[in-house]
């Protein structure tokens, strides 16, 4: 569901086309409530996109409408990613964006998962 004064969910947006296999990507992880894909432009050695099965624009509407099964799924199956491509000793960053000021590009819900180098600071000064 929308948050509101947001757009609804777009069907037609990249990520729910990679989930329905209508495009290919590089996806290295599956499970009932979630699908992992190497970014198409990477910006760190390890650089993943997490996405949940629900059709959730962003942040803000998965916390807020979807379902304890859903989110424990999701997020439950961003640390099994992390922990099976060995990034837990060396440690990795996950970030998601939200609306126009984060910079969001695609309006599907998406962790991004960073790993394969010392990440430096979390938000660069201006
Ligand atoms: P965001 O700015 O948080 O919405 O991030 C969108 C991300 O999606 C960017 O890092 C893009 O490089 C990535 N991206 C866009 N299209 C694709 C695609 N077809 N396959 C994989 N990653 C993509």
């Amino acid at each position: 569901m929308p948050v509101s004064g947001l757009p609804p969910y777009d069907d037609t947006n990249i990520f729910a086309r990679i989930s329905r296999k209508e495009i290919p990507a590089n996806i290295i992880y599956e499970d009932e409530w979630a699908l992992a894909f190497h970014d198409i432009n990477p910006q760190a050695p390890v650089h993943v996109l997490v996405i949940p099965k629900g059709k959730y624009c962003s942040f803000a509407d998965f916390s807020a409408s979807a379902s304890p099964e859903e989110i424990a799924g999701f997020i439950r199956a961003v640390g099994k990613i992390a922990k099976d491509l060995g990034l837990e000793a060396p440690g990795y960053r996950l970030l998601s964006n939200m609306g126009m000021h984060s910079g969001q590009e695609v309006p599907h819900l998406h962790v991004h998962l960073f790993a394969g180098r010392p990440l430096g600071r979390m938000i660069p000064e201006r």
